[in-house]
């Protein structure tokens, strides 16, 4: 049984007499099951888990069906990694490049780096914002985007350790409860200074009423209901089928002649899929009738 109960859940909170939010999560079991695919080292499973995490609360707020993907992109070390949380909280993601890079920094594996930040509905249009790589951590650089896209105060507090990530958010909202802007800024400076006492392991240690009372003790918040997150993947065999029949039909024919099974594997959960010839011709016979 698990010694944390609440990991792998993500939570939302309100303060009672502030305009501001929060998220947490901590990511345990989707963590261990998104590393598993690949044989990442020590400083990409870190920052995979940071990823992870953050992709998992700012897609929390989602109003709508769709996903939040958060995508970074260097000439670095890390030439990809890609983290999407869908609004049923399915998480899944890879990176690729020098996949041993030791651990360090955000802009030693991705120095000079992207991020690309986007919010897909699944009906509607997708949001799409970028942000450079000029800090050193991925919190501060999250933070930075936030303040400037959304021109309301956000801070992210990541921490990643063998086999966890966690993750805590604050968000000041439209002005509502509190008129005063000068009230409003000390709220938002004291919450981030009490959140900011918060040690790396207490992030993903504390269960989450613990660790919001310990932080918040002076404060009404309320807490609602936690939403599960889980490692999933929207592959399907139906996919790769389609994917293969893209390719031009002498290439079919090539692929063919060399083996008698196609095997197409996931890169992002590691799932294998394979089809005979017959597969491939049978799927077209069904898109003609
Ligand atoms: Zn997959």
């Amino acid at each position: 049984m698990s010694k944390h109960p609440s990991n792998d859940d993500s939570y939302r909170f309100l303060f009672k007499d502030a305009d501001i939010r929060g998220e947490t999560v901590t990511l345990e079991h989707v963590l261990t099951d998104l590393l598993a695919a690949h044989d990442y080292g020590a400083g990409v499973r870190r920052l995979l888990g940071e990823f992870a995490a953050a992709t998992v609360v700012i897609s929390n707020n989602l109003k709508f069906d769709g996903r939040v993907v958060l995508q970074g992109r260097s000439d670095g070390p890390v030439s990809l990694i890609m983290l999407e949380c869908s609004s049923d909280g399915e998480v899944r993601g890879l990176a690729r490049g020098e996949l041993d890079v030791p651990e360090g920094p955000l802009s030693s594996h991705l120095p000079q780096g992207v991020l690309t930040l986007t919010v897909e509905p699944d009906i509607g249009q997708r949001y799409q914002g970028i942000i450079a790589v000029q800090r050193d951590e991925l919190a501060d650089v999250l933070s930075d985007y936030f303040e400037q896209s959304e021109q309301l105060a956000t801070k992210f507090w990541l921490s990643t350790r063998n086999g966890a990530s966690a993750a805590l958010m604050l968000q000041q909202l439209p002005s509502q409860l509190v008129a005063d802007d000068d009230e409003r800024l000390d709220q938002w400076v004291t919450l981030c200074a009490l959140a900011d006492t918060l040690s790396a392991d207490e992030l993903i240690d504390s269960e989450t009423d613990t660790l919001l009372y310990q932080l918040f003790n002076e404060w009404t918040v309320h807490r609602f209901e936690p939403k599960r997150i889980t490692f999933g993947c929207n592959c399907s065999r139906e996919r790769s089928l389609n994917a293969i029949r893209l390719l031009p039909n002498h290439e079919i024919t090539d692929l063919f002649e060399e083996q008698k099974t196609v095997t197409m594997n996931c890169e992002m959960c590691g799932e294998s899929y394979h089809f005979s010839c017959d597969d491939v011709h049978l799927s077209e016979e069904h898109t003609i009738h």
